[in-house]
Formats: structure tokens, C-alpha cells, sequence
């Protein structure tokens, strides 16, 4: 077989590397920093565990496959299934809805059935079908099928929870949805892509290797050196069109490489912008009045409630690692700002949120222990209206350039966060396909 090169090696480099050199395909992976994993890091800290990005990844076949491949082990999730999610309206609720606007998402519900809405939009987002896409925001959409209360207070802060914003195209929010519904797994073939039972149990909901994400990429990393695959660190690669290459690296790396033989991919490429974050990884000694909700899993805060953060995951009672004291991570969207003013921000924030701690801010400042604050200037894709046309152009440009002969893009294949979804299960899913059809097609 021939060579692949795949340039980046975050998770998706990594993942993809994975399933090629399982199949038997001769791999060379390009990192450009001195370290694989891209976003992805977990840093040991004296006081806990500190995430720089992805905390967990959602369960499925394809990934319980690859914590066993991997000789992982899953972080203990005590009662997770149990844990409650919380949306801040006036305080944290279960469920955010008043009884009107829970009617009105239940009639919308079954007016247009959530099947049928999912299915209509899988063919509207398919090219060959000629249909066109929704076109409108997730915010349009939601609000007219369900009422505006069921975008501000269920919807809007999912999103902003999972994507850093809650402006978001419709096509794309559906996509999200009827991805969840999917199991992650292909139907096994016999091409070294198998991959056993499909009916087997796997653990649900958000999972993590015992010792964070971190393991993850070590775990990766041997095992594609082990199945032969060469690894390059601190090598910013270009892409040459004499070996089949897949680019691994953000979009706006991918438009770079590909401006002078390619430029209507790099010009669609050029458009998907990306969006600044910042996650702050906080230890607070626990208080006397314990607030029962950071027993939760985590509480999001819609816009209109004004809150200086996203939202707030309770990181130690989602993964029960050891720790003295409640550790929680804070997502901040906007430019980046001092430690100072984040910790302040958390600090007004968690008055309001945690209100049998009485005393204010103040009280929580002197709660705080120790704290790690990480900023991404350019953290997710922004997958706006604009983000989702460039991704019903962008397979038709490269399937185009390869068919055209001796064509620039013969052998050129793209992967990554901006192809889709942001989550780490979904890239995974994505990777395996694309596998198999390179080894295919090589
Ligand atoms: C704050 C935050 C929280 C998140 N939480 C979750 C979560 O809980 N669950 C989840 O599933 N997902 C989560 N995500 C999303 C997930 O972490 C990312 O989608 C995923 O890690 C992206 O991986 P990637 O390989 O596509 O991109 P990256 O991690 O950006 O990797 C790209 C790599 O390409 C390299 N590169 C760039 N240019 C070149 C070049 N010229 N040559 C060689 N290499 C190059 C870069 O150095 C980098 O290593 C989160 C993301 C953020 C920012």
C-alpha cells in the first residue's frame, strides 16, 4: 500500500493515524509543536486535575472499543446517570420550562415529530438530493417550532455549553441531535475495519480515562508508534500532492495549504472562523452550608440571566477523582481577559449560583484555593450560517479535484473539528469512515 502523510496531530490526526495503521497503511504523522494532542492536554497540578480542553467524550461502541484497544481504563462516574444537569433561570432548575412553554415544545414536538423533522433535515443537508438547506438560525428555527422561551432557557444555553455560542445554524443543531441518536459505530465489514458486536453495552453519557484526558493521547501516541506508524514532532508540514496527505489541522491551517494549487477550497476554507475561549479550573474549600447542586453535573446560564460565564461543570462529582474540596471548571466566551478578572467573574457568578453559601462574592473569594486558567484565541469553529454553506461546498470541491486527472487534489483528504461536530465521539466515528475509505482508495 502507499504512504499517508497526515498533517497535525491532535485528536483527530491522532484517531485517524489510529485507524489507518490498524488497517495496515504506512503512516507519517507532522505535529508542528513539540507535543501531540493538539487542544487536548490534562495537567497533574499539585491540588487536582486541570483539563486545557476536552474533559470527556460522550460514550459509544466506537469509543469503549478504543479505551479496551488502548488498555485504558474509564474514571469512576459515581451514579452519573443520576447526576442533574441544571439551567439558571432566576435559580438552577432541572428543567428550565414554565408549564405553557413546556406545552408548546410538547405540541411542537408531535406536530412536526421529531423523526420527520431530523429525517427532512438529513435531505436537506445532502447535496445529491437536490433539496435545499434550512438556511436559517437555530434561534429561527427553535423559536418558530417550539416558542422563543424553549431557544432562550433549553436550547440556545445547550449550545453555548457545547460550542462556546449560541448562534448556530439549524442544520447544524440537527445534525447534533440526530449524531446523539447514532450509535458511533460501523456495521462491520470484513476489511480491517471490523469492529465486533454492535449490540454490545457501552457506557453512556460523558466518559473519561481514570487518570483524564491526557491518557487518552499518551495511550494514542504508542500505540500508532507500535503499529509502525512514524511520528514527526516540531515539523510544520506542507501539503505536496505527490503523496496521498490528509490535513489534520484547523481550517485556517488547512486554506493556507492549500491557496496556491486549490484556490476555491482555501477560499471556502478561509471563511470558518473560529471562536476565543477560556476554561478556569477552580478548587474551593468546601463551606459549611455545602450547596447541594455541585453534587450535579454541571449548570448552564442562558444569556438573558446575565451571568459573566457559559456555564460551569462540577468536575470533581462528574469524575470523583481525588480531591479536597469541590473543583469545578468554568467556560468563558469573549477575548481574553486577566486571571484577576476571571477569578472575580467566578466569584460573582457563584454567589448567585450557590445561594445557601450566604456572604457574596467575598466569601467565595475566600473559598478559592488554587485555580488554572487556560485561554484559546481560536478554541471551536464557529458553525454560524456562513460555516455550515462553506460545508455543503466542501465536499463537492475536493470529491471535483480528485476526479479531475492528474488533478492538484488527487489525493488530498481533510479531517477535523470544523468538518462537522466539535465532539471527540463524533470526530472518532468520522475518522473511521474516512479510514476506510482512504485504505480503499489507495
Ligand atoms: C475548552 C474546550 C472544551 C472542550 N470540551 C470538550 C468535551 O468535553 N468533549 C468533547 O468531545 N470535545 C470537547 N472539546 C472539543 C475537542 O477538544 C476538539 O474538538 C478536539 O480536541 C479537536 O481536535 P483536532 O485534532 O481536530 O484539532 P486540534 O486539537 O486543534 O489539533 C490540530 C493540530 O494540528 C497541528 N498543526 C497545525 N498546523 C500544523 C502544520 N502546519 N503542520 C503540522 N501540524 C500542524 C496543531 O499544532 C495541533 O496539534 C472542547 C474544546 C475546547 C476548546
Amino acid at each position: 500500500m502507499k504512504k499517508v502523510c497526515i498533517i497535525g496531530g491532535g485528536f483527530s490526526g491522532l484517531s485517524l493515524a489510529y485507524y489507518l495503521s490498524r488497517a495496515g497503511v504506512k503512516v507519517e504523522l507532522f505535529e508542528k509543536s513539540d507535543r501531540l494532542g493538539g487542544l487536548i492536554s490534562t495537567l497533574s497540578l499539585g491540588w487536582g486535575k486541570v483539563e486545557t480542553a476536552a474533559s470527556g467524550l460522550i460514550g459509544s461502541p466506537l469509543v469503549d472499543d478504543l479505551i479496551h484497544e488502548l488498555d485504558l481504563e474509564y474514571a469512576d462516574r459515581p451514579n452519573q446517570s443520576t447526576r442533574a444537569r441544571y439551567v439558571f433561570r432566576e435559580r438552577p432548575r432541572k428543567w428550565p420550562l414554565r408549564v405553557g412553554e413546556t406545552l408548546r415544545l410538547t405540541q411542537g414536538l408531535s406536530k412536526i415529530g421529531l423523526h420527520r423533522a431530523l429525517n427532512g433535515v438529513r435531505n436537506a443537508g445532502n447535496e445529491t438530493s437536490g433539496a435545499k438547506p434550512l438556511g436559517i438560525t437555530a434561534k429561527e428555527w427553535v423559536s418558530r417550532q417550539f416558542g422563543a422561551s424553549a431557544f432562550d432557557y433549553l436550547i440556545g444555553p445547550a449550545l453555548q455549553g457545547v460550542l462556546g455560542t449560541d448562534d448556530v445554524a439549524a442544520d447544524t443543531l440537527l445534525d447534533y441531535v440526530r449524531g446523539m441518536r447514532k450509535k458511533g459505530r460501523s456495521k462491520g465489514q470484513n476489511d480491517g475495519f471490523k469492529n465486533g458486536d454492535n449490540q454490545k453495552r457501552y457506557p453512556r453519557g460523558t466518559v473519561s480515562p481514570k487518570q483524564g484526558m491526557g491518557d487518552l493521547i499518551l495511550a494514542l501516541s504508542k500505540k500508532v508508534e507500535e503499529l509502525g506508524c512514524i511520528t514527526h514532532l516540531n515539523t510544520a508540514a506542507e501539503w505536496r500532492d505527490d503523496i496521498t496527505t490528509v490535513i489534520a489541522a484547523p481550517a485556517y491551517v488547512a486554506a493556507g495549504m492549500v491557496s496556491e494549487r486549490l484556490p476555491e477550497l482555501a477560499h471556502e476554507l478561509a471563511k470558518i472562523q473560529y471562536l476565543p475561549l477560556t476554561t478556569a479550573t477552580v478548587a474551593f474549600s468546601q463551606n459549611d452550608r455545602h450547596d447541594e447542586i455541585t453534587n450535579g453535573f454541571g449548570c448552564l446560564f442562558p444569556k438573558s440571566e446575565k451571568f459573566n460565564a457559559l456555564g460551569v461543570l462540577f468536575s470533581s462529582s462528574i469524575f470523583d477523582r481525588p480531591h479536597d474540596g469541590e473543583i469545578e471548571t468554568w467556560l468563558f466566551g469573549g477575548p481574553q481577559a486577566s486571571d484577576e478578572i476571571i477569578i472575580n467573574k467566578i466569584c460573582i457568578d457563584r454567589a448567585r449560583l450557590l445561594r445557601r453559601i450566604a456572604g457574596g462574592n467575598e466569601v467565595h473569594r475566600k473559598l478559592l484555593k488554587n485555580f488554572k486558567i487556560t485561554h484559546w484565541s481560536r478554541a471551536l469553529p464557529h458553525y454560524d450560517l456562513s460555516t455550515s454553506e462553506v460545508l455543503r461546498k466542501v465536499p463537492r470541491i475536493l470529491a471535483d479535484s480528485r476526479n479531475a486527472r492528474r488533478g492538484h487534489g488527487a489525493g488530498l483528504y481533510l479531517t477535523g473539528n470544523y468538518l462537522g461536530e466539535i465532539g471527540l465521539g463524533r470526530i472518532l466515528a468520522r475518522n473511521f469512515e474516512l479510514a476506510r475509505q482512504i485504505a480503499s482508495d489507495i
